[in-house]
């Protein structure tokens, strides 16, 4: 028994994206966006509900419509004027470790190299077919998976092939992910591939979270009679839905309604027509639901709140948003004018257009009657307020300041040594799903990846008892191979950042932060999971526990505040613990300790803080974990003493200049010359 769609309260953007894609699924989509407890997957779920029933033909695996089926079903061809059978449309959520043949359908390899049968299993995709494909903290599903999701529901179209057989079938879906931003944002390439993207926040009025309360309270004392008092409710917003739907086309786009589209769009500097096009189509689908025959300036400006967010050109670590006075603005600039003197609109003011180098556009200020997170905050002042343009305007006065990072560069790629086993990524070696073929070994369940000639070997020396005679090869079950495949997985980065005063001047900070911020971006577009462990004055830190979000862990290591004693042991027995609380929680997740230091360390008088940092890196060493010493000394008189930590942590030891790509190649030079 799910929650009904029209009990839910507040969460307004995200009822209406759903809806609006529900009338038109031409949209492509919803990504909400939303801290955890407030009810994304509860609204989700409730919208299959009041989604118009689907006529099927009876036994097809794929959903077809009896009407229109589609020519290449693997289950047709299905015989014209076959009798229908009408179903609830489905809601089918897509779990974040799912395998790819789960997702988009398997073929039965065996059969088809044993029997010649072209066996299919169907995926998600087909359960998905003319429903809603929804998947949870979507962030988190890897870009292979997520480009599958995307690339079918753009083109209506569902293609498996493995070993040269193939399977193609429909799969039309409205696509509806949801995540966490502080869990990790989607990369930006597949974020504009949404049709549209809400920001759902906890409801602030007493009053309104009373009644979310109110309503969940009942629903949970009794479902079936909660259900049956918004029953009404139900069948209205249905009925309001096939209405719409039906509507829909005959709504018109006028010249000047588009004009205010692309003009919005061009306001907002979005890349590429994508933008124009799907805020069109919300924009229709909108008038369509409001019951409308024409789009208005109100719809134009529903659609573009709801469709340009995420579109804007931005840093990864910049949160999407829209500013209200931008967007008014440009509907007024773009409205029609009625009248004899009719004056051209103003050009926008701004700088030149498209100045090459020129920065984006930053007009995000947060709204009035929003609370900015922590992380906003950090955002807000790294940024600066628009007035106050430069500087590291925003932090409270009588504080001593933080040090800012320098510039970040491509940094070259840290890895853990040996094959691991984890979450696909981009870092370390490890055995995977995909990736290169490196071996064969007998299938542990059915086979995925054939690996054709350790197939032959096995098969070869039975031919003869067998009782081969002709020119094929006579292959039994227990002769297949699969292929062994060596990828690249993610890792848990946790850096250990000696923030204390034996880090030399402000400039020398400002370039660590910098090198640390690098290494933080690479984290991100590798999928790693980063934690951030820090030491000064008189005790270590855990300034974020492990975590998806590496704009979180940005955030931290601007406000990092730097000076004092230098407790280094504190710091690797911190990194220690937290490690070893990872390892209960994700096993497969192999750890990689970046410790940021000169090497020194220093305590109370009469202890002896070096001893106790190296036996702390012995300890690190003896459990395994897998370590790069980034060598932050300065100065003319070098002590080496990062290099000393380095070997007791049985880690390679990387000077803060060598961290960049480039310098990769200049290390390998300068080696070549020497010899
Ligand atoms: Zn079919």
């Amino acid at each position: 028994m799910t929650y009904p769609f029209g009990a839910v309260v507040g969460m307004d953007d995200m009822r209406l994206a759903l809806l609006l894609n529900a009338v038109s699924p031409a949209i492509g989509g919803v990504l909400v966006r939303g801290e955890k407890g407030t009810a994304k997957s509860t609204t989700v779920r409730a919208l299959a509900a009041v989604l118009p029933p689907v006529a099927v033909v009876p036994g097809c695996r794929f959903a077809c419509d009896p009407a229109a089926p589609d020519p290449a079903c693997p289950d047709g061809p299905h015989e014209p004027g076959a009798p229908a059978q009408t179903r609830p449309a489905r809601l089918v959520e897509l779990p974040v470790g799912a395998s790819e043949d789960r997702v988009v359908g398997s073929l039965d390899l065996e059969r088809a190299l044993t029997e010649g049968v072209k066996a299919f299993e169907p995926g998600l995709l087909a359960a998905a077919h003319r429903g809603v494909l929804y998947v949870d903290e979507v962030n988190l599903l890897h870009d292979h998976l997520v480009d599958l999701l995307l690339d079918a529901a753009a083109l209506g179209t569902a293609y498996v092939e493995r070993e040269g057989v193939s399977v193609r079938h429909a799969a039309r879906f409205l696509l509806v992910g949801t995540m966490n931003p502080e869990e990790g944002e989607l990369r930006p390439q597949l974020l504009d591939r949404f049709g549209l993207t809400v920001e759902v926040a906890a409801p602030r009025d007493p009053a309104v979270r009373a009644e979310v309360v109110r309503r969940r309270f009942a629903y949970d004392a009794d479902p079936a009679g909660f259900a049956a008092a918004w029953a009404g409710e139900e069948a209205a917003l249905a009925e309001r839905i096939a209405g719409a739907r039906a509507r829909l086309p005959h709504v018109v786009l006028s010249d000047a309604a588009l004009q205010q589209v692309t003009a919005v769009c061009a306001a907002f500097d979005v890349d590429g027509l994508r933008a124009d096009l799907v805020t069109a189509r919300a924009a229709v689908a909108h008038a369509a639901w409001a019951g409308r025959d024409e789009v208005t300036e109100d719809d134009v400006r529903v659609a573009a709140r709801l469709a340009l967010p995420h579109r804007r050109r931005r840093n990864p670590f910049d949160a999407p948003g829209l500013d209200d006075d931008t967007l008014d603005q440009a509907l007024e600039d773009s409205r029609p004018e009625p009248g004899p003197d009719e004056d051209p609109p103003p050009p926008p003011d701004g700088p030149d257009d498209d100045g090459g180098g020129a920065p984006p556009p930053r007009d995000d200020t947060p709204r009035a009657d929003g609370d900015p997170s922590p992380a906003e905050e950090g955002r807000s002042r790294d940024d600066g307020p628009p007035d106050e343009g430069e500087g590291r305007g925003g932090a409270p006065a009588g504080e001593r300041a933080a040090v800012a990072p320098s510039d970040p560069f491509r940094a070259r790629r840290l890895e853990v040594p040996g094959v691991g086993a984890g979450a696909a990524g981009r870092r370390s070696k490890a055995r995977a799903e995909r990736g290169r073929v490196v071996g064969s070994v007998r299938p542990n369940g059915p086979v995925t990846r054939l690996h054709l000639v350790g197939t032959v070997l096995a098969a070869a020396p039975h031919q003869t008892a067998r009782g081969r005679t002709g020119p094929g090869l006579r292959v039994a079950r227990e002769d297949l191979r699969q292929a062994t495949l060596e990828g690249r997985e993610g890792n848990l980065v946790l850096f250990v950042v000696d923030a204390s005063g034996s880090m030399g001047s402000r400039a020398r900070m400002g370039a660590v932060k910098g090198a640390v911020l690098s290494l933080l971006l690479d984290a991100y577009q590798r999928r790693d999971k980063v934690g951030l462990v820090t030491f000064r004055g008189a005790d270590a830190g855990l300034a974020l526990p492990p975590t998806w979000s590496v704009e979180a862990a940005a955030a931290r290591l601007r406000e990092l505040p730097t000076g004092g004693r230098t407790p280094l042991a504190a710091g690797l027995l911190r990194a220690a613990d937290t490690l070893r609380v990872e390892r209960v929680r994700d096993p497969q997740r192999r750890p990689l300790l970046v410790v940021v230091t000169d090497g020194r360390a220093t305590g109370p008088r009469g202890t002896d803080a070096l001893g106790a940092a190296h036996a702390a890196a012995q300890r690190l060493a003896a459990d395994g974990t897998a370590a790069v010493v980034v060598d932050c000394e300065s100065g003319p008189v070098r002590l080496g003493l990062a290099g000393v930590l380095g070997a007791h942590l049985g880690a390679q030891t990387l000077r803060l200049e060598e961290l960049a790509a480039e310098s990769l190649a200049a290390t390998v030079r300068s080696v070549r010359e020497a010899a």
